[in-house]
């Protein structure tokens, strides 16, 4: 899932001053069990704005609407059935980067603002904590490193290792954290496929990565065209 947490408040009242109606826009997947942008946030966020700008004697509306998921079209469409948006001057979106865009893109005539930090993709370790463990390279190399990945967790992102400088299991970037490629060759050798690191994997082809927009814009052609 993608991980978030909400900017500072000041920053947020920043971003919204000078709008007279705000829709504040909660999407309900990964931020809402991320704990930083479902209807529960929302609510928060909305209370606390509306006191920030009472307090202020600054005379604005608040309105908040939370949908399943911003990074969907579908969903970001159904709003116009449950709200009118010219009614707002400003929608500050409690979603991911990729959400805030598309509801920007479907709103194009609408100002829309990021209420979150996008921090990035990962999984959930236990109440309120969550690890890292995916930078979407575009080129996964998991099925030869024992399902833990390199460029995430190396500190050098190193996807042939370790390097030189690993100490009794721990990194050399941060010796309070183990050596990405000795947990790699640990999990390898409990697979009985340790061999594997004999092998030299080919350098990634950042390339692809480097040019998203091109796989954006050809996945909204498969759908949308
Ligand atoms: S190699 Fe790592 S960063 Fe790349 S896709 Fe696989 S898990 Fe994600
Ligand atoms: S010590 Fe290990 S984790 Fe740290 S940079 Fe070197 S290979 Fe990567």
């Amino acid at each position: 899932m993608i991980v978030a947490r909400r900017k500072p408040f000041n920053e947020i009242k920043n971003l919204v001053s000078g709008s007279k109606k705000i829709l504040i826009l909660g999407c309900g997947t990964c931020v809402a069990v991320c704990l930083a942008g479902g209807e529960k946030e929302v609510a928060v966020l909305a209370s606390q704005l509306k006191m920030a700008l009472a307090l202020e004697n600054r005379d604005v509306e608040i309105d908040t609407l939370t949908i399943e998921r911003q990074c969907d079209r579908e969903f970001i469409e159904e709003i116009n059935s449950k709200v009118t948006i010219d009614d707002y001057d400003l929608i500050l979106s409690t979603a991911c980067g990729a959400g805030v865009q598309l509801s920007s893109d479907v709103f194009d005539h609408k100002v829309v603002v990021p209420a979150l930090n996008t921090t990035f993709i990962g999984v959930a370790e236990g109440p309120g904590v969550w690890s890292e463990r995916c930078r979407s390279c575009s080129d996964c190399v998991l099925a030869e490193t024992g399902g833990i990945c390199p460029v995430t967790i190396c500190a050098k992102g190193l996807v042939n290792g370790p390097c030189g400088g690993a100490r009794h299991g721990k990194c050399e970037v941060d010796p309070e954290k183990d050596c990405a490629w000795t947990l790699i060759y640990n999990r390898l050798e409990k697979l009985g496929r340790v061999n594997r690191m004999e092998q030299t994997l080919p350098p990634k082809r950042w390339n692809v990565q480097q040019h998203p927009a091109r796989i954006i814009h050809e996945a909204y052609r498969r759908r949308y065209e």
